[in-house]
């Protein structure tokens, strides 16, 4: 028995070496990834309940890996983050979201608003140097922060108006360093930007505590709508948050929505929009021109 475990430990230590091993390759990858232009944006529609329209789009990263294929954010967004990778990146997002709002304006499109999501790290980022170690995190004292200045710069050298770009950040973004969230997001909102609480029921903080900030709509997260038509806690849930939300004038858009019976649950709710496969998977840029032309003349 006590080879057995002898070779247990052997192969546990070396799967901890390919563990480790295999994340610096997919450090070294990623970090290249950006140069070699091998990021993309997809795009999914949200839609409003009610009419059925389309109202805005949010712009989902991938990974075309030369080798891997596609690979999904979750699989490399995590050591983006923690390498701060994610601030490049998210620059990078950015960007592209506003080249292709400007395509599309250009192509004749509805006037879409595109949504991005914004990561802790992006918030924590230091003005100037871009350096994030060693020094005092000091935002207030330098006057506008990074992720402000980078998101009008962006803003003006892709010429797009600040009322198209919609913010998606999560509960724990708040958590993390609630000052100076705050003044990023007032500074933002006084621009025109509308922000989006993403994941919303999967933190800490109350609707409340999210009406003393400047924002929008609140995403409710895709884990309690999955069961909406079978769970009746899930049920209960999403009602009292789509009705709290109202009271305190926000709006409320559900992620996840895969079926018609979902669908028809928000709908009766007086959920304002949702998003999921139930409408449209995230499609590369191309794709959403004829989906919105196939369903506006079906
Ligand atoms: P999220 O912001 O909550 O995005 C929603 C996720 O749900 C997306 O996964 C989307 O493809 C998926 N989804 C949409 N409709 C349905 C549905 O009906 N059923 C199911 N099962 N899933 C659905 P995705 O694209 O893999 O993104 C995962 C997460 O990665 C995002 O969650 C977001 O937190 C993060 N992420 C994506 N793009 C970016 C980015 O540009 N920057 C940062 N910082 N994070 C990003
Ligand atoms: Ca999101
Ligand atoms: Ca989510
Ligand atoms: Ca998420």
């Amino acid at each position: 028995q006590a080879k057995e475990q002898g070779l247990g430990y052997q192969f546990y230590r070396l799967d901890l070496e390919n563990l480790s091993s295999e994340r610096l390759t997919l450090e070294n990858s990623l970090r290249r990834a950006l140069e070699r232009d091998e990021l993309r944006l997809y795009y999914q529609p949200k839609v409003d309940l009610a009419s059925g329209a389309v109202i805005g789009l949010e712009a989902l990263l991938r990974w075309a890996h030369p080798v891997r294929g596609m690979i999904p954010p979750d699989q490399f967004v995590p050591l983006a983050e923690e390498t701060g990778l994610i601030v490049p990146i998210g620059e990078w997002v950015l960007r592209t979201a506003c080249l292709q709002i400007k395509a599309w304006q250009g192509e004749g499109m509805p006037l879409l608003p595109v949504a991005v999501n914004l990561s802790a790290r992006q918030f924590r980022q230091p003005s100037a140097s871009g350096e994030t170690e060693g020094r005092p995190l000091s935002d207030e004292a330098a006057g506008v922060h990074d992720l402000v200045e980078t998101i009008e710069r962006v803003l003006g050298e892709t010429g797009v108006d600040p009322s198209c770009l919609e913010l998606e950040i999560t509960e724990s973004i708040l958590m993390q360093n609630l000052s100076t969230a705050a003044n990023i997001l007032q500074a933002l909102s006084a621009k025109g930007m509308r922000i989006f609480i993403d994941d919303f029921g999967t933190g800490y903080s109350s609707l409340s505590y999210l009406k003393r900030l400047p924002i929008d709509t609140i995403k409710i997260d895709k884990s309690f709508v999955g069961d909406i038509t079978t769970d009746q806690d899930d049920a209960a849930i999403v009602a009292a948050i789509i009705a709290m939300a109202h009271s305190l004038r926000l709006k409320v858009v559900a992620e996840g929505v895969e079926t018609q019976e979902q669908f028809d649950f928000l709908l009766e709710r007086g959920c304002d929009a949702m998003q999921g496969y139930f409408y449209s998977k995230p499609l590369p840029a191309e794709e959403i021109l004829p989906l919105l032309r196939s369903t506006r003349n079906s």
